[in-house]
């Protein structure tokens, strides 16, 4: 006898997007191809205003990548050879090789094991022993954004700028003021798994001083401000006219899948605390994630920790349901990233989490039936 194979639960589906606004954004993307502008055309300039009104900033450019996006906003800001700039261990690689890229030298501290994002007092103990720092970048990571409260102060303190690494947070707040606008510059990726995706690769910088969005401009583009006259060595990372047409369908909803996103998030916390999976990680059982009441959070992820992460995930996998680990090795311990001078045990925070966290599935679709047997999966697993 055969047992009917449970339905998959993938970890993000988007063709149920493609169900609701595929049609909408053919017929941009046909609009574009018929135009025949597939570099730098007006939907680029279209987006970048967008987006300045819907981030509450002067200056918004386009390019290729939200890695781009992270070098472009720290070289159009003068950051560069001789300068270090401090982030956070815990996050996608491109956060570190992009302060690669710019030329400097990347100083790492410590995650707060709540928010997972950098830990204040961890920042200002690095920054103490790293002189040479002239930027903080924090990573608003899972969606939401980085204890603000306590960095702008220390930055102030030690005359550094702020580069927010918004690239898992487009629409995320803290104290009223977008993502985006928090920092000196901000990158946002519009990579397909991303809140705000686009059909390939995108990203784009913003930047509170309109001087370095004019420079950024500059860079995407060759460093060329007038046509074939290169005023400084830049790159080519513009933004394709077909992205920004996807883009600017998807960001009419971007706010209304952002709060869907809160509501399977607030499903989930429930479910997981009704179900009596809630402890500490001593105990054997399941930490939720918080969100900071002093921001909004976009739950791009929902992540949960537990000491018995690959088990649970492995169970999961045998039942159909997808989960995805963000991140499993910190990146003071990837191997490229050896020069750096780092070892096992200089951030035990980012090395637990590694070990412990385990992302859920989650997207504006996912409906209520699926998170329930995702929930029940999870306490199978545990009383099992
Ligand atoms: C996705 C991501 C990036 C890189 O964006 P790409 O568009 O993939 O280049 C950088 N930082 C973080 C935190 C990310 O999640």
């Amino acid at each position: 006898m055969s047992e009917t194979p449970l339905p998959v639960i993938p970890m993000l589906d988007l063709a149920r997007q493609y169900a609701t606004v595929g049609d909408a954004i053919s017929r941009a993307v046909a609009d574009v191809c018929a135009g025949g502008r597939f570099i730098l055309g007006r939907e680029v300039t279209e987006l970048e205003r967008a987006v300045e009104a819907e981030t509450t900033t002067p200056a918004a450019v386009g390019c290729a990548s939200g890695t781009d996006a992270l070098w472009l906003a720290m070289a159009a800001c003068g950051i560069g050879p001789g300068d270090a700039v401090l982030t956070t261990p815990f996050s996608f690689f491109a956060t570190v090789s992009s302060i690669l890229r710019a030329g400097a030298r990347p100083v790492l501290a410590d995650i707060d094991p709540a928010s997972y994002n950098l830990c204040p007092a961890a920042t200002a103990d690095a920054l103490a022993a790293n002189p040479d720092v002239r930027a903080v970048m924090p990573v608003h990571l899972y969606g939401q954004c980085a204890d603000w409260d306590a960095l702008a102060p220390l930055a102030q303190r030690h005359d550094l700028l702020l580069i927010e690494d918004a690239a898992q947070a487009f629409g995320a707040t803290w104290r009223g003021v977008p993502a985006g606008a928090l920092g000196h510059a901000a990158a946002f990726s519009f990579y397909p798994t991303k809140n705000l995706s686009a059909w390939g690769d995108a990203g784009l910088s913003t930047f509170r001083d309109p001087a370095h969005g004019e420079r950024a401009r500059a860079l995407r583009a060759h460093g060329m401000r007038q046509r074939y006259f290169h005023d400084e060595v830049g790159w080519n990372s513009r933004l394709d006219t077909v992205q920004a047409a996807v883009l600017l369908v998807k960001l009419k909803y971007v706010q209304q899948w952002n709060e869907d996103r809160a509501r399977v998030a607030a499903l989930y916390t429930s479910l997981l605390t009704e179900a009596g999976l809630v402890g500490t990680v001593a105990d054997g059982g399941i930490v939720l994630p918080t969100a900071d009441p002093r921001g909004t959070h976009v739950w791009h992820q929902y992540v949960i920790r537990t000491p018995r992460r690959d088990d649970l995930r492995a169970h999961l996998a045998s039942q159909n349901i997808g989960s995805e680990v963000y991140y499993p090795v910190p990146l003071h311990l990837q191997a490229a990233l050896q020069h750096l001078g780092y070892r096992e045990g200089d951030f035990p925070e980012s090395e637990r989490a590694a070990r412990e966290v385990l992302a859920l599935p989650i997207y504006p679709e996912l409906r209520p039936d699926e998170q329930e047997r995702v929930v029940a999966a999870i306490v199978a697993f545990l009383n099992g």
